[in-house]
């Protein structure tokens, strides 16, 4: 039997195509509901998400079935913004100088023209390489070490690339960007999942024991042939025991971030403060923005974005809604990060205190694994490794990369033919 370790979209994926093949398998899931970070949090007449989850398709099969689970999937053209210097800019900021500070253009042109070529070893060299000193300093540095928690220094920059749009001096649509556009449901990402896992029986319990041969959990035991973990890497290795040994998850040095999600429901449209400098372009209306990248450190967010703003179904009429992206390591912000938030969205105008009438938080513990130099190889001896026990890794934390929910999909896929091969 087949036995797969979470309901998340990787481990839903996985059972997908294994029904269409009329294979057996058990799906084991702790949550009450299935889709894992891909879930619709409906509370209080609105809907958010794990922050904001918008499938970027770059593939045809993908694109082409959530049209089939889902009829009402949208493509939508992306409308996001960085804020600096009290200016919303439209986003990717390396390609829209044009709207920085007349000194700031010429000093970002320069640095780039001057920029140093040799092959980049880590995440600081290669933003400085490819946008130059200046671009690196206003936005790349503060902004990337803020969502990071980890010195750019010891980032691996191999992982980000196909993320980042290029550098294009002057602005074209044509950058082969891999979120200019995304597939989104009427009523939220949460509809993917559910549309997937609708013909899934799922058994609901924790697994906190995997042995040879064996998952535990729940007080049940269940024999596996092969074993499909789509569960944090270092949970997995916290519960695994080899010939009745504990393996632990001390001595693989794996390292991530975690991000607070504070969602809030505001009475009313959103707009900016008079004192805030909009630049409009595409005819987008900035105000309808999707998300804002705010790298200045004084914000103690590094994103925030607007789900209303991209389905107007997700808040009731006449409300907005946005969420805030927090990250942290080791030290979960305490209860004063809301008024902190709050204090610094008035400051921008976005809103009013007393117009905000839902506020919530969303933990995600394992957001963003961490590439450090020497993760990778780490990461694959666990692979081989594990293998010999015929338990295979995979999805975002599972497998411990940095993935989208479109590879989440094709790779729950990949993993399903290999067993029926
Ligand atoms: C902040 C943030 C924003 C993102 N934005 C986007 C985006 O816009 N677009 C995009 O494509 N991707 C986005 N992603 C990535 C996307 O969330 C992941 O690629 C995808 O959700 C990974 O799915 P998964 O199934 O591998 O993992 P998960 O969703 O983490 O699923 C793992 C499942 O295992 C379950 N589980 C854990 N432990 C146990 C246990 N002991 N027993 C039983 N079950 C267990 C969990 O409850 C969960 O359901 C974002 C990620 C983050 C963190």
């Amino acid at each position: 039997m087949t036995v797969i370790l979470g309901a998340g979209i990787t481990g839903l994926s996985v059972a997908y195509h294994l029904k269409e093949k009329n294979r057996d398998f058990i799906i084991v899931e702790k949550e009450k509901t299935p889709g894992g970070l891909c879930r619709n949090l409906d509370i209080n007449c609105y809907t958010f998400n794990y922050t904001g989850h918008f499938l970027h398709c770059k593939t045809p099969y993908v694109r082409n079935l959530a049209r089939k689970l889902i009829g009402d999937i949208k493509t939508i053209k992306r409308n996001s913004y960085v804020y600096l210097n009290k200016r919303i800019i439209p986003y990717p900021i390396q390609s829209n100088r044009r709207y920085l500070s007349y000194g700031s253009r010429i000093k970002t042109f320069l640095s780039y023209l001057l920029r140093n070529k040799e092959k980049p070893e880590n995440l600081e060299e290669w933003f400085v390489h490819n946008f130059g000193r200046e671009m690196h300093n206003i936005f790349f540095l503060p902004y990337n070490e803020k969502l990071w928690k980890y010195t750019l220094k010891e980032i691996s920059p191999d992982f980000l690339k196909s993320y980042i749009p290029k550098d294009s001096y002057v602005y074209s649509e044509k950058t082969g960007e891999y979120n200019a556009e995304f597939l989104y449901p009427e009523k939220g990402i949460g509809t993917l999942v559910s549309s997937i896992a609708k013909d899934i029986e799922i058994s609901h319990g924790e697994v906190d024991r995997v042995e040879k041969d064996f998952i535990y959990f729940d007080g049940e035991k269940i024999e596996y042939e092969n074993l499909i973990s789509t569960i944090p890497l270092p949970e997995l290795l916290k519960m695994l025991y080899i010939n009745g040994e504990k393996f632990g998850s001390e001595k693989v040095n794996l390292i991530w971030n975690s991000v607070l999600c504070i969602n809030m429901g505001i009475k009313g449209k959103l707009s900016f403060g008079n004192s805030i400098k909009v630049f409009k372009k595409n005819n987008l209306d900035p105000s309808e923005f999707h998300w804002i990248y705010f790298p200045e450190k004084k914000f103690p967010f590094y994103r925030i974005g607007s789900l209303s703003n991209i389905s107007h179904s997700l808040a009731p009429e006449n409300r907005s809604s946005i969420w805030v992206e927090v990250s942290y390591r080791e030290n979960k912000p305490d209860k004063s990060i809301v008024d902190d938030v709050i204090k610094n969205l008035e400051q921008i105008g976005l809103l009013k205190r007393e117009a905000i009438e839902h506020i919530s938080q969303v933990d995600i513990p394992y957001a963003y694994p961490i590439y450090y130099k020497d993760c990778e190889n780490i990461v694959q001896e666990i692979r081989n490794f594990l293998k010999k026990y015929n338990i295979t890794l995979a999805g975002r934390f599972g497998d411990w990369k940095y993935s989208y929910m479109e590879e989440s999909i094709l790779e729950g896929k990949k993993v399903a033919l290999e067993l029926c091969r």
